[in-house]
């Protein structure tokens, strides 16, 4: 079977992209588990908030936006983003750190005192001397509305999703890309390579090395807090220097002690150790006490050494694109990393949603890791 395009990887990264790219012709999109979205995709804290991470990462995030906020007609049957603040939170200790937060991302986070932080989070220690600052502009996301928009979208415009192949070999052949998998070969012009904890070893494969590209692991728990007066709009909550976070998920709590351990790309699994971690701070912090954890999980958060996602043709072999390394901001910067992915492999130039935003196509390309 040849196409124009193959993408590696049905998480949001690769729906996203397909769905873009069979705007320009046909697109298979290779997944090796048996549904789409199983690793990262569908282990997030599905939040948008667009003063998170790099420059490059919040102005990515800045030109999703009106993606999330307005999806094309038919994209999905319910808004895709839920309003919810994020509250940055900082001990006396960490004034220097919430100051230079402050300085960094300007109007787009208030000032807010103790009383107010106490106010819009009622379970924070009274005792504790807290300041902080709030972002008002950010949401939750529905990850499977997104995700599950995407693949319809992409099959709409004539995508093909073919499950259970994972691709085990890439063989530059005249006119574009042989690539094995266990249910087959396709052949492609071009290849993109969104295959998530995976990017690295697919581009190894393709002879062209991983970029540096290393993933994280990150847990995540649910806890179910005794008190829970008005907590489905409490915010998410989030240490000034990220050593743990909480947000209200479904009639509950989720925690995370905001962990990056080193691995191996695999079906992550929590460490119990973590997750002690996440209950230790969340107690020091409230005034609960954790007593069951109602579920827990991890998933690969996959950063390239600069902390900015890769997205672009390889400078050595231009019919082999990236669309890797979006660390824990690959839901909120899907629809602008995959737009620019689409128009890089057709145009060779970014669109003008991230442009606006100051992104050049230098700023996400490979060569910078080369
Ligand atoms: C705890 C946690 C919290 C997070 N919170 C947020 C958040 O609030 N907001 C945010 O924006 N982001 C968040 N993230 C990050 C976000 O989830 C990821 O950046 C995003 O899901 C990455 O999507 P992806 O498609 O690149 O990767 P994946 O979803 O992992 O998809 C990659 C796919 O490629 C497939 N694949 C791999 N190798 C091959 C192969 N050889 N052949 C075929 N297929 C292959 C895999 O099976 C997988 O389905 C969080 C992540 C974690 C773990």
């Amino acid at each position: 079977m040849q196409s124009r395009f193959i993408v590696i990887g049905a998480g949001l990264a690769g729906a996203s992209a397909a769905a873009f790219l069979a705007e320009h012709g046909p697109v298979a999109i290779l997944e090796a588990e048996d549904q789409p979205g199983y690793h990262t995709t569908g282990r997030s804290a599905a939040s948008y908030i667009d003063t998170y991470g790099h420059p490059i990462v919040c102005a990515a995030t800045r030109a999703s936006r009106d993606f999330f906020w307005n999806p094309p007609a038919g994209f999905a049957e319910h808004p895709l983003v839920r309003p919810r603040a994020e509250l940055e939170i900082a001990r006396p200790e960490q004034a220097e750190a919430l100051a230079a937060m402050l300085e960094t991302h300007g109007s787009a986070l208030r000032p807010v005192g103790r009383e107010e932080i106490l106010r819009l989070s009622p379970i924070l220690r009274p005792g504790i001397d807290w300041s902080g600052a709030i972002n008002e502009a950010t949401a939750d996301i529905d990850v499977d509305a997104v995700l599950q928009g995407f693949l319809r979208l992409a099959k709409a415009r004539g995508a093909q999703l073919v499950t259970g192949a994972r691709v085990t070999g890439l063989d530059r052949v005249a006119g574009g890309w042989r690539v094995r998998t266990p249910v087959g070969e396709f052949r492609a012009d071009a290849v993109v390579n969104a295959a998530g904890a995976w990017a690295g070893e697919v581009g190894r494969l393709a002879g062209l090395g991983d970029l540096g590209l290393t993933p994280l692991r990150r847990t995540a728990l649910k806890i179910e807090p005794a008190m829970k007066d008005g907590l489905a709009d409490w915010p998410f909550v989030i240490d000034v220097e990220e050593t743990f976070y909480f947000r209200p998920d479904g009639g509950g709590l989720m925690l995370s002690p905001a962990d990056e351990t080193p691995s191996e790309p695999c079906d992550a699994q929590p460490d119990e150790m973590d997750v002690a971690i996440a209950v230790d701070a969340f107690e020091q912090a409230t005034t609960e006490t954790v007593r069951r954890v109602a579920h827990r999980w991890a998933g690969l958060r996959t950063f390239a050494p600069d902390r900015i996602p890769v997205v672009g043709p390889d400078p050595r072999e231009p019919a082999f694109l990236w669309l890797a390394g979006q660390g824990g901001y690959g839901i909120q910067t899907a629809p602008a990393l995959a737009m620019a992915a689409a128009a890089l492999a057709t145009t060779g130039d970014i669109h003008a949603a991230l442009k606006a935003q100051g992104v050049t196509a230098a700023d996400l390309g490979p060569s910078r890791l080369l």
